[in-house]
């Protein structure tokens, strides 16, 4: 018999008639002779409307008890599938991600899964039960509760189909499938048959937030073939596997827009060596990840150093700047949170030519300035103003003829 993880997101059991329905489906499934251990989200908004409702009691919540609150969120949605399962009369358990074992490092709200237990899991799967996980969550060795960071219950499903060596992680959405870009920005967006895990870690860490990207590393890491799929309709879905070979054929497999980040400039800093490890220096001991970086030429010996920092940290980078740029003699700091950073991905990019003039010819015949670029292997990323993000988006996915 195989062993089969589904993860349903917040869309998909968004309210009390989505929840019967998606347990319908595992009715099914179950009756079909498969284990099912099911993986869900917090219902619709709901961990939105958490973090709003700390933000109402408290200026400054702790990220401990913020783990806390946002983890009931699945609780919730595991209690209900659960009953919906018996009245149909499927034998289910829920079980929170502390009672599975679920057990992750104490970087609340961005916790990494350091081991699962697979006892439990395995004891009632024996049992004929189907496993019912709250998603998003685990706890550190000191029994306090974490999360996984926004999204996060794509990397429980994951995690868990790699320890039980399940033979499929099928992940249900709210969209049939991965897109060549996000349908609610690019109408002519379609969906694609297979993607490789490179090209999906690509898209999911440039903005796609169709997978959070931790879950495509541990697919990639232990081999694990995921299928994202519509939980409304029963269309076939994307498959996100290993490479082959006519993958390469398509130059560029999506476009992505991130609208995460914002941009600061250091101005006029004396331009001598040492220069960029004080800057980024400071940055790591404040503990921000540095993005995009750009450094202009220097002008009678003075230069200009920009960067992109994700905006959860802007506030804090900004003040460390502010520390760098009176400590070095430099003239000051600019920042710009409006900005937005448009990639194309795609594994064909290795073995064809053209690409980023293609991209900077697409931008320019839109009249969209080019703040910054940055570029890889297989993807090419431009920091362009927050209101001509969608407008780029749709131009480089005609380009690159992505909508035929
Ligand atoms: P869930 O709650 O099920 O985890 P998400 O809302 O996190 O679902 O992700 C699904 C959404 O991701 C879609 O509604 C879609 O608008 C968005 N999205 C962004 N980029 C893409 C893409 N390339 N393909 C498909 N969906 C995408
Ligand atoms: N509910 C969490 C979130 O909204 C986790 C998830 O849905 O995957 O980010
Ligand atoms: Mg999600």
């Amino acid at each position: 018999m195989a062993i089969i993880v589904q993860k349903y997101g917040g869309t998909s059991v968004a309210d009390p008639d989505r929840i019967k329905d998606i347990a319908r489906r595992i009715a099914k499934a179950k009756a079909a002779g498969d284990d099912l251990v099911v993986v869900v989200s917090a219902m619709g908004n709901t961990t939105d409307n958490l973090i709003a409702l700390a933000g109402r009691v408290s200026g400054n919540p702790s990220d401990r008890d913020l783990d806390m609150l946002m983890s009931t969120g699945e609780q919730v949605t595991a209690a209900l599938l659960t009953m919906a399962l018996h009245d149909l009369g499927v034998e289910a358990v829920s079980l929170t991600g502390t009672q599975v074992g679920i057990i992750t490092d104490s970087a609340h709200r961005e916790a990494k899964i350091l081991e699962i237990s697979t006892e439990k899991i395995t004891d009632y799967l024996k049992r004929g039960h189907v496993i019912v996980v709250a998603g998003f969550q685990g706890m550190d060795n000191s029994h306090n509760i974490t999360t996984l960071g926004r999204g996060g219950s794509d990397t429980t499903a994951v995690a868990l189909a790699a320890v039980l060596k399940a033979d499929v992680c099928k992940i249900y959405k709210d969209v049939e499938g991965i897109y060549t870009a996000d349908p609610r920005i690019v109408s002519g967006a379609r969906k694609i048959d297979r993607v490789n895990y490179d090209e999906m870690l690509e898209m999911a860490s440039l903005g796609a937030q169709v997978l959070q990207s931790r879950a495509v590393e541990f697919a990639k890491k232990y081999g694990i073939t995921l299928e994202v799929l519509s939980s409304f309709t029963d269309a076939p879905g994307t498959l996100v596997c290993e490479e082959v070979d006519e993958m390469e054929d398509m130059v560029i497999r999506g476009v992505t827009v991130d609208c995460g980040e914002a941009k600061l400039t250091i101005q006029r800093v004396p331009d001598r060596p040492g220069i960029a490890a004080t800057i980024f220096g400071a940055m790591a001991d404040g503990n921000i990840n540095v993005d995009m970086i750009i450094q202009n030429v220097s002008e009678d010996g003075f230069t200009d150093v920009s960067f992109t920092v994700s905006r959860d940290d802007f506030k804090k980078a900004v003040r460390v700047l502010e520390k760098v740029s009176s400590m070095m003699g430099a003239k000051g700091v600019s920042s710009d949170e409006k900005i937005a950073k448009v990639s194309v991905v795609g594994v064909g990019m290795r073995s064809h030519k053209g690409v980023a003039s293609k991209m900077f010819n697409a931008l320019a015949h839109e009249k969209i300035n080019i703040e910054m670029i940055s570029t890889s292997e297989i993807k090419i990323s431009c920091v362009v103003d927050a209101s001509d993000a969608d407008r780029a988006a749709r131009a480089l996915h005609k380009a690159f003829e992505l909508d035929r």
